[in-house]
């Protein structure tokens, strides 16, 4: 993985020196005018660039940013999580060759905090929704990599403005919910959607705290080859657990719906689930409302990243924390008194 701090090294790695001098030479300006055409390698390299977390191209990715925003939030962002296996990709592969069969461009994007580890063995797999990947109106972009679900959050939220900006009216951003991967998504799109399965009766268990509230619909997969009565009782057990909720902030109701994602039965009553909880936020002045919100909450959330980073980057911080914490440790300085210290350090 590149970094900032690596030295570009052409005889160690000449494929990272090679892809690097490529990204130095990028000209913004031609490449936002590129990327605002629909080009999708301008939108690719874009993104590579926003990425990247050499400090020149950062400072690129910023100017291309700003180039695109005018160009950007003409879109619905719709979120979709659930555990693997449960259909997230086969569901994605259906609802994009459905919605671009409508003539809709179709962007997805995934959050997924585990990819540096894994190298994107959970959701960046090559194979996953081939047949979308050829589709010309859809762009299928695996998750970021980053050392932490914040920078991985960041980077996604910088790619949806620069996919808006190449006309796609439809981001999709999947999660496999790792984590707080589902409340970082949910931050970042207009309608949350969560896939589940049906089980024997306990649906309701093994459901992360908070992923129900978050949901603006709930669609349970894989009602198909005789498991579409069990999809049904589930589709019951989990409308009746929505109605003790109290009313979302939005006025919208959530909706249970079953559908086979293999067989594309029930894609398009979930896209009319979306469609509708659109009309209805744009209507009420909430879909703005709720943009104008996760906008406030995306700036707060990079001043403490970055503030973060510059704090544990701080090169006396860096050589002295460690054994700070062993004194803390060890109760010969207090906590308190150690932050403050450490902090103190920082700032001269
Ligand atoms: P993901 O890990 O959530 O992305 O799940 P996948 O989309 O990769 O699907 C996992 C497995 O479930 C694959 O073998 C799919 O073919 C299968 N699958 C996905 N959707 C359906 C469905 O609607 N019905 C059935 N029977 N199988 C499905």
């Amino acid at each position: 993985m590149s970094d900032k701090n690596t030295p570009i090294n052409k005889s160690i790695n000449p494929a990272f020196y090679k892809k690097s001098k490529k990204q130095d030479a990028i000209d913004v300006s031609q490449l936002a005018q590129r990327l605002i055409t629909g080009n999708i390698t301008a939108l690719s390299q874009g993104i590579t660039l926003i990425e990247s977390s050499v400090q020149e191209h950062q400072v690129k990715a910023q100017q291309l940013i700003e180039l695109c925003l005018p160009h950007a939030n003409k879109s619905v962002r719709l979120g979709i999580t659930g555990v693997p296996g449960v259909g997230k990709s086969t569901f994605i592969e259906s609802l994009g060759n459905y919605l671009t069969d409508q003539g809709k461009k179709v962007a997805v994007l995934a959050v997924d905090p585990t990819s540096s580890v894994s190298h994107g063995s959970i959701l960046g797999d090559k194979t996953r929704m081939y047949e979308l990947s050829q589709n010309p109106n859809a762009f299928i972009r695996p998750s970021a990599s980053g050392d932490s679900l914040g920078g991985v959050a960041r980077k996604t939220r910088e790619a949806i403005i620069l996919c808006e900006a190449a006309g796609f009216d439809t981001i999709i951003i999947e999660t496999v919910g790792v984590g707080q991967s589902e409340t970082v998504v949910h931050s970042m799109v207009d309608f949350f959607l969560l896939l589940k399965l049906a089980g024997a009766g306990d649906e309701l268990q093994g459901i992360k705290r908070g992923i129900i509230e978050m949901a603006d619909t709930i669609v349970i997969n894989k009602a198909d080859g005789g498991n579409e009565k069990a999809a049904r009782l589930a589709r019951s057990a989990f409308a009746k657990a929505l109605h003790l909720f109290p009313p979302k902030p939005s006025n919208w109701s959530p909706m249970v719906i079953t559908c086979s994602a293999l067989e594309h039965s029930g894609i398009s009553d979930s896209w009319d689930l979306v469609s509708d909880y659109c009309n209805h936020t744009k209507a009420s002045g909430y879909f703005a409302k709720k943009r104008a919100e996760q906008n406030k909450f995306w700036l707060l959330q990079t001043i403490e990243n970055t503030l973060k980073d510059t704090f544990y980057n701080n090169k006396d911080v860096k050589s002295t924390l460690p054994e700070i914490l062993e004194k803390v440790a060890r109760g010969e300085v207090s906590p308190f008194k150690a932050a403050k210290s450490l902090i103190a350090t920082a700032d001269s």
